[in-house]
């Protein structure tokens, strides 16, 4: 058994109907997941935003309104990305360092885009299709072909993802896989730096 980290991640929060309950699932599993916010609903939701990073999340931007990224005026594309990082920096007092664009998205120029404003362009490696309609079971069997380094994604908003939290980390530490934290220099799953420290 080769010991290594993933990272668990979840997009298009925070939502007043699952945010606090897909954290309640992460503690229950002593978790720690990147939670892709959307900016508009960080703005509506800042309590939200408050208990994910109280709850040892690390945050990341993931646009202001969820549109097609390469399909904007590069202005309003960076628009997108600045105003998100503003209200979160307003809220938590920090601004992401991790971006992953809506749809995966992206192109050169939104990569570039991400890159002068100091943002890592983060996309996944196993999908869960939780998005799709797919059941836990599903979604637990798409998280067995993760490997170390890798990144799941999921999102903020599914009862079957909830369901399937606690049996993807117990099935990952099986296999000596721990939910680890992003690297902003890699965009590569790595071990959690500092207790609770949201970069
Ligand atoms: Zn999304």
């Amino acid at each position: 058994m080769t010991p290594g980290h993933v990272a668990l991640t979840f997009d298009d929060g925070p939502t007043p109907a699952h945010t606090l309950a897909l954290l309640d699932a992460l503690r229950s599993c002593g978790a720690r997941a990147t939670l892709f916010n959307i900016g508009r609903n960080a703005r509506d939701e800042p309590g939200l935003v408050l208990a994910q990073r109280a709850a040892g999340m690390w945050l990341g931007n993931h646009s202001w309104s969820h549109p097609h990224l390469t399909a904007l005026p590069e202005q309003e594309a960076e628009d997108e990305l600045r105003r998100t990082a503003r209200v979160l920096r307003r809220i938590t007092g920090a601004a992401p360092r991790l971006f992953r664009p809506p749809y995966g998205d992206t192109n050169p120029a939104v990569r570039a885009l991400a890159r002068r404003l100091g943002l890592t362009e983060v996309l996944w490696d196993v999908d869960t299709r939780d998005w799709a309609g797919a059941g836990p079971d599903d979604i637990v069997a798409a998280a067995e072909a993760l490997q170390d380094g890798q990144i799941l994604l999921m999102h903020d908003g599914y009862a079957a993802t909830l369901e399937a939290v606690p049996r993807i980390v117990a099935a990952l530490r099986a296999r000596g896989l721990q939910p680890g934290m992003i690297s902003p220099a890699t965009g590569r799953a790595t071990a959690p730096r500092g207790p609770h420290r949201v970069r």
